[in-house]
C-alpha cells in the first residue's frame, strides 16, 4: 500500500496504518478519504495537495 505526505507539514498518511485517531482504520485507501479531508496536523492542506511517497 501507499503513503501520502502533506507538503505543508510533512504529516504522512499511511494506507497500511490508517489514522485511527482520525477515525480511519488500518487499510483505509487514500482514495476513499472524503473529498473534504484536510491534513489532521496542519489543517491547511487538502487531500488533493498530498504527495504520493
Ligand atoms: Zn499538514
Amino acid at each position: 500500500m501507499t503513503d501520502f505526505k502533506c507538503p505543508e507539514c510533512g504529516y504522512v498518511f499511511s494506507e497500511d496504518a490508517g489514522d485511527e485517531h482520525e477515525g480511519y482504520p488500518p487499510g483505509t485507501s487514500f482514495q476513499s478519504l472524503p473529498d473534504d479531508y484536510v491534513c489532521p496536523d496542519c489543517s491547511v492542506r487538502y487531500k488533493e495537495d498530498f504527495e504520493q511517497i
